[in-house]
């Protein structure tokens, strides 16, 4: 065992990985990306999960996912409850992607994962990708809330997909609806500051809805923005009932003039800019049936996107008992992406 191994144990001095030489260093081996999921699942040294024994497991240098309780003598697998259970994958190529994902300020697509890491196979490329995507939507996500005279931008774009197998030329345009959290920024000297009179986007949560109607946006609202919120929104019908439901609705009206939309709702437009960027630019347009997919990975880089540095942790944080898909399951249609929309009015 490496010196290296054990400065990874020393988890609360250990710096995160800013380069790709320190990544390097830090995980250099099975042993070292095992040691680091130990740490990360038992802050304070191993427990049997089985039998509740705490104390040094035994080890194995040729099974390094494993850990055996030196008390009841059965097994522990360092990925079960995480998004790389019963992978046949190395755990350093995990860690890769892991890293690549999160600092990567536009994340990468399969093929270019797959050339980087020299996969065989493009499918598996695929499928780590999408089981890291599983991971980033926190099961408890929390509302957006904004503070004392900030607001929330509310709007729906489309976006092209393509769908497999229904030639070219067949795109099927689908409907993505966005809350931003307006600030104002106290500091007048930034540029970007400047360019939109001071506001600037904080989180956003965005989701796949099937129709433009009151049901299906009053409905997202209700899952993503606190009651009591300021709203601003253009002037469409399906909004008009989000005063109803306790929030403090701004309409405004747009009537396609776009001066009228740089105006009132900048910061949404904006997003909208940079999420389709980056679907055609990283991804080459995604499909229907995965979008909502991308789209929580978009939402988790940019509500992250202050801390490139601290996103590879909470992504192994929040993998944990994250549901990932199987290769069958993003194939079979069956499988749905975790979204913050969840149907009318819930
Ligand atoms: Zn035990």
């Amino acid at each position: 065992m490496s010196i290296i191994t054990m400065d990874v144990l020393q988890r609360d001095d250990l710096p995160f990985p800013e380069s790709l030489p320190e990544f390097q260093k830090m995980f250099p081996n099975e042993a070292a990306c095992a040691a680091y999921l130990e740490r990360t699942r038992w802050p304070k040294g191993f427990v049997c999960p089985q039998c509740g024994t705490t104390g040094d497991p035994f080890r194995f240098e040729n099974r390094t996912g494993v850990l055996r309780c030196r008390h009841c003598e059965r097994d522990t697998s360092l990925t079960s409850g995480t998004v790389m259970e019963r992978t046949h994958t190395p755990l350093s190529i995990w860690f890769w992607a892991a890293y690549l994902v999160s600092t990567h300020t536009t994340g990468l697509s399969a093929v270019q994962f797959q050339r980087q890491l020299k996969l065989r196979r493009y499918e598996t490329a695929f499928l780590i990708l999408h089981k890291l995507r599983a991971a980033m939507v926190r099961p408890d996500q929390d509302r957006i809330c904004p503070d004392q005279g900030s607001h929330v931008e509310v709007d729906e774009t489309m976006v092209g997909g393509r769908t497999r197998g229904e030639g070219r030329g067949v795109h099927h345009k689908v409907i993505v609806v966005t809350a931003v959290e307006v600030r104002h920024s106290q500091s007048k000297s930034k540029s970007a500051a400047k360019r939109h009179g001071g506001r600037y986007a904080d989180r956003v949560r965005l989701a796949v809805v099937p129709d433009r109607s009151a049901d299906s946006l009053c409905g997202f609202v209700q899952n993503v923005v606190t009651p009591g919120s300021i709203i601003v929104t253009d002037d469409w019908s399906g909004y008009a009932g989000l005063r109803g439901l306790g929030y403090e609705h701004l309409p405004v009206a747009e009537r396609g003039d776009p001066h009228v939309a740089e105006e009132f709702l900048p910061i949404i437009h904006t997003v909208f800019a940079n999420l389709k960027t980056w679907l055609m630019g990283t991804h080459h347009g995604v499909s229907h049936q995965h979008l909502q997919a991308y789209l929580n990975e978009f939402t988790f880089r940019f509500n992250r996107r202050h801390y490139p540095f601290n996103t590879f942790r909470s992504l192994l944080g929040i993998a944990r008992h994250a549901c990932a898909p199987t290769y069958e399951d993003l194939y079979s249609g069956e499988w749905k992406h975790p979204t913050t929309y969840s149907g009318v009015g819930s």
